[in-house]
């Protein structure tokens, strides 16, 4: 017996917010930390002008940039997609290594648990966020999972750098979703 065809009863997407905010050109002169982080922050606004979570990630090694991600959590259908663990992955491509010893990570927000400890499984040098994560942050907001007693590797961190405006752009991306 032939039974109809189930309707698929999966809500459409809601339609996300447009975003207001421009992407940044940062002087190749100065090629510091805030330099790198904004770089990371157009990778954050790439998701969402494709409906993600705005956050960004960028790796550098030797000063170059060698893997660059952001979220794609939605469009993956995957929990795992977030900016960090395809930076990560991009990178140990780029490197030949799963090791990523003297590479830097740069990400616009503190990293989840699941990322604070892909850095410390990938032995990432240091990790530079933008802005804290008091609720799910585990490198020092909610918990410093780099600093278990036991870690044969010790990831260092940086928090803080060009803050103001990654924690703008999250803070926006999440008031108008909740206006819409
Ligand atoms: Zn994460």
């Amino acid at each position: 017996m032939r039974y109809p065809q189930k309707a698929n009863f999966k809500p459409m997407p809601k339609p996300f917010p447009p975003c207001p905010f421009q992407k940044l050109s940062p002087s190749q002169l100065k090629r510091d930390d805030r330099f790198f982080m904004q770089l990371a922050y157009n990778q954050a606004l790439e998701a969402w002008h494709l409906g993600e979570v705005p956050i960004g990630a960028v790796i550098v090694h030797e000063g170059t940039v060698i893997a660059s991600a952001h979220n794609r959590v939605e469009a993956s259908k995957d929990p795992t997609a977030h900016a960090e663990i395809l930076a990560i992955t991009q990178a140990a491509h780029a490197l030949g290594d799963w090791r990523l010893n003297g590479t830097r990570l740069y990400v616009t927000k503190e990293p989840c648990p699941m990322c604070s400890g892909a850095t410390v499984m990938s032995r990432i040098d240091t990790v530079i966020y933008g802005v804290k994560d008091p609720k799910m942050g585990c490198m020092g907001g909610a918990y410093p999972v780099q600093e278990l007693p036991q870690l044969n590797h010790k990831v260092k961190t940086l928090p803080g750098i060009f803050e103001e405006e990654c924690h703008e752009l999250l803070q926006t991306f999440f008031a108008l979703k909740r206006a819409n």
